[in-house]
């Protein structure tokens, strides 16, 4: 592989629209048979629905198959075939890893793959690595401790496969990660927004080291939001000086979406490998136009232990107006994952986005990057509580940024909020994915 070939994959990244979706649509046609004579699970829900492997002639069909939701997904899960349960279409002795989901949302999911699977990873990353801009010359870093969760492991197999060096660091704290990349002079690396800003912070603040003046160029983000937001992205880029690019995927899809070196605000979905699907949340009615958001149903076209066909992922996106400049042919999602369904509340009567308090708080200088917000009911009223930290060098701008905080609130999210400006470091810090908003409502109607 050339350093200056632009795409991973020449052929699919440049393929004329329709020959994408005659190759989707081959493709989704041939998975949809593979778990319908695979799974009892499948099978049962395609035959309660009446949609059978010879029903599905277009995208339109595609729309009649039922989506597979978590849940069912935790239903059959520690039974047989054990733990997986009868969605798996392979024999267990063909099973070469498990994973499982964060379980942010509830009890996590298994997910089995096959060494086939785990080389599909691979290669999905690999699409993700190359239109970010890593080479066979780059030495990457990875800062995080891998375990049963998917999240960098494919991102370090697919950086060895495009031929870059690779450097493990995960056993290693926050201050031995920095003197490492510093020691080695590596050039990229990979984690969460809040590990990524939480490195910068720890070397700017313990150790006097400046991280825009280490050698990373280029940093991949996943697992949150942030790098697709505006604020935090410029935080991000900032603080290391480099590039920051966003990815989204999930253990029960795989690595479908990314950030290309364009920086077009928004992220290319892979479409040769995934077919992305968006659903009015409301009716569930399927979106083609741009600019109108809704929840992704999404189909891994080659995945086949445990498939995920038209799965109800809750990512709220929206198609972007334009292609990209970059020459990809794959249609760009605006503004990445804007957000979670089961996190779009209803606060005082006004539709709450958190990553729009995000944006907000990562825009207004003199404050840190963490942050908190806790929605709860005070008598009959609902109050959210923000608190932020601001920084020791705007110590004596309180009045001034409190004003600027509170303007832009309301500009964005069209509500109020009781401020809390709290010193620097007051806040948690997060290892991973951070847990900032908390909605004290709903855990008093669960208890
Ligand atoms: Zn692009």
């Amino acid at each position: 592989m050339k350093e200056s070939q632009k795409y991973w994959n020449p052929v699919l990244e440049t393929l004329p629209i329709e020959k994408i979706r005659e190759l989707q649509l081959g493709k989704f046609k041939k998975i949809f048979k593979w778990a319908y004579d695979h799974s009892k699970f499948h099978r049962k829900l395609y035959d309660a629905a009446g949609v059978k492997p010879k029903d599905i002639r277009s995208f339109e069909d595609i729309r009649h198959v039922p989506t597979v939701e978590k849940s069912m997904m935790r239903d059959i899960q520690g039974k047989d075939p054990f733990p997986y349960g009868d969605a798996l279409c392979v024999p267990l002795e063909e099973v070469t890893i498990f994973r499982q989901t964060s379980g942010t949302t509830g009890q996590p999911v298994y997910q089995p793959d096959t060494w086939q699977d785990w080389e599909w990873w691979m290669e999905s990353w690999a699409y993700i690595l190359w239109a970010q801009g890593y080479r066979p010359s780059d030495r990457v870093f990875i800062p995080f401790g891998y375990n049963i969760f998917v999240a960098f492991w494919a991102g370090h197999y697919a950086a060895e496969k495009i031929g870059c060096e690779v450097i493990p660091g995960g056993v290693l704290d926050t201050k031995a990660r920095i003197l490492k990349i510093q020691e080695l002079r590596a050039t990229a690396m990979m984690g969460t927004p809040t590990y990524i800003l939480g490195m910068a912070e720890t070397a700017r603040m313990k150790m006097d080291v400046d991280p825009s003046k280490l050698t990373i160029e280029k940093i991949t983000c996943a697992g949150e939001c942030g790098a697709s937001i505006p604020s935090t992205k410029k935080r991000l880029q900032d603080a290391w000086g480099a590039k920051v690019y966003d990815h989204a995927g999930a253990t029960e899809i795989g690595a479908w979406s990314f950030e290309c070196q364009e920086q077009p605000g928004g992220m290319h979905v892979n479409e040769a490998l995934f077919l992305a699907e968006i659903a009015d949340m409301e009716t569930g009615e399927i979106i083609e136009e741009p600019g109108r958001r809704g929840k992704m149903i999404i189909t891994a076209l080659d995945r086949q232990a445990q498939p995920c066909v038209r799965f109800d992922s809750k990512d709220v996106i929206e198609w972007a107006a334009e292609p990209c400049s970059c020459g990809r042919t794959s249609r760009l999602i605006q503004g990445g994952v804007v957000g979670r369904a089961d996190d779009i509340t209803k606060v005082k009567g006004v539709l709450l986005a958190p990553s729009a308090i995000e944006e907000v708080v990562r825009s207004v200088d003199g404050l840190g990057d963490e942050y908190e917000v806790v929605v709860d009911k005070v008598g009959d009223a609902d109050q959210i509580k923000l608190r932020v930290e601001v920084l020791p060098e705007a110590q004596d701008q309180y009045q001034l940024i409190e004003t600027e905080l509170q303007d832009q609130l309301r500009l964005k999210t069209n509500l109020r909020y009781d401020l809390e400006i709290c010193g620097c470091e007051t806040l948690p810090r997060y290892e991973v994915k951070a847990k900032r908003f908390k909605d004290l409502r709903k855990q008093k109607s669960e208890d």
